[in-house]
């Protein structure tokens, strides 16, 4: 098979292939042994026009639970605090049933657009929409195994980890294989009292063996706050787990100087951070009566700077804080080549969106193609990353080894108006 790939996404070890192009790719010749690839060779004659490849996508950061309940459950006026209100409103009638429909429709939507790996939070502060939430989205867990690696992570206020029912939580989690989760500001509680339940998160992760992803500093103000207290805490406490902050938005707006020394106090205690730039843009900055000039986003290029690893995720798909998006990682990049700076054809500029986003969520396989790995890619009909940002890209999807039929099972499409 010949395919134009990105230079990072091919083993750096090989000296043999030749130097990237201006776009980052290298030609190369992959033969395949089954649901694997055998051997890869330099290839650099291809004819111009040949199709850009990218191994398999991950999202790191999803809400498979309220998925597509926008319609329902609107939110006008774009604001978080309307979001939460919707949102709690959805939660209190949401069932097992809607949580299946949902989830099912987002997992094969993913499968299509060449995603093999998600990591979604589920509102879990309690009441029966939380049980049935668990249930459905662990049987969907079992269901997707052997397609799609689905990593589940217990959303609550960050105090509830205070409460006496944050043990059984906790040990249910780790017993299902889940991540530790919580919202950590703005607005932020009393100072002693995050610090006590943050305190309290870390040393159930870390006496249960789970990982932890928090939503943190999703706010245009208080910048940088908690993940300060998370960085502090964390090196204070060394819980040995792995930690991805989510958001991380608010210290964006901090000077640069303090940026880069936030970002070093992170890197030291060992913190990840899934930006989600396109909720951020969308439900931050708000000023009434403006267009917003505050842009609150993980800042995402001193972060890697400071050496930590930075991953992009969807975030919200079509339900109260997020009207659109569709669950395809590619939509993203093209968005966040305007809103991120992040240029595909550099190294870090892909790295969020593959082999930084499979290291965040701990996948056995970074993305990187070497002899033996997955026979799992996405192969863009486009020559260059101009063509790709110019207009979506069709594409195929191989997975072990064979070519997946990438049309969705949504039902019947919408007949035209005649
Ligand atoms: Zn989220």
């Amino acid at each position: 098979m010949r395919l134009r790939l990105p230079r990072c996404l091919v083993d750096a070890s090989r000296m043999d292939l030749p130097p990237a192009d201006s776009d980052g790719l290298v030609g190369v010749q992959l033969t395949l042994d089954g649901s694997r690839v055998a051997s890869i060779n330099a290839d650099p004659g291809q004819p111009p026009g040949s199709g850009l490849a990218l191994t398999a996508l991950v999202e790191p950061h999803a809400h498979l639970d309220k998925t597509f309940s926008h319609a329902a459950f609107p939110n006008p006026e774009g604001t978080m605090a309307a979001a939460l209100a919707a949102n709690l409103r959805e939660f209190e009638v949401r069932s097992a049933e809607q949580v299946r429909e949902r989830s099912e429709r987002a997992l094969q939507q993913a499968w299509c657009y060449g995603v093999r790996a998600i990591r979604s939070h589920i509102d879990s502060g309690g009441g029966a929409a939380s049980e049935a939430s668990w249930e459905v989205l662990l049987e969907q867990q079992r269901r997707w195994a052997d397609r799609i690696t689905l990593q589940l992570v217990a959303l609550v206020p960050l105090r509830f980890w205070l409460n006496p029912e944050a043990e059984s939580l906790a040990r249910r989690v780790a017993a299902a294989g889940g991540l530790l989760g919580g919202v950590l500001g703005p607005p932020f509680g009393h100072a002693v009292e995050d610090a006590r339940a943050l305190r309290a998160l870390l040393q159930h992760a870390a006496r249960l063996g789970c990982g932890v992803d928090l939503h943190v500093d999703e706010g245009d103000s208080e910048a940088g706050a908690g993940v300060a207290l998370i960085a502090r805490e964390v090196r204070a406490m060394r819980p040995g787990i792995p930690l991805t902050c989510s958001h991380a938005s608010s210290m964006a707006l901090l000077a640069p100087g303090r940026i880069a020394r936030l970002a070093d106090q992170m890197a030291a205690a060992g913190l990840q951070v899934v930006a989600l730039p396109r909720t951020n843009l969308w439900l931050l900055g708000r000023r009434h009566g403006h267009t917003p000039w505050l842009r609150a986003q993980a800042p995402i290029r001193p972060l890697q700077a400071a050496g930590i690893e930075v991953a992009v995720g969807g975030d919200n798909v079509q339900d109260p804080w997020y009207p659109g998006g569709d669950y395809d990682p590619i939509e993203l990049l093209r968005l966040c080549f305007t809103t991120s700076h992040l240029d595909p054809w550099q190294r870090q500029g892909l790295a969020p969106f593959t082999s930084a986003a499979a290291r965040v969520m701990g996948l056995p396989w970074d993305g990187v193609l070497r002899p033996g790995c997955p026979a799992d890619l996405v192969v863009l009909e486009a020559s260059s990353w101009g063509e790709v940002l110019a207009r979506p890209p069709r594409r195929r999807v191989m997975r072990q080894g064979v070519w997946i039929d990438t049309a969705w099972k949504n039902g019947p499409a919408v007949p035209l108006p005649s």
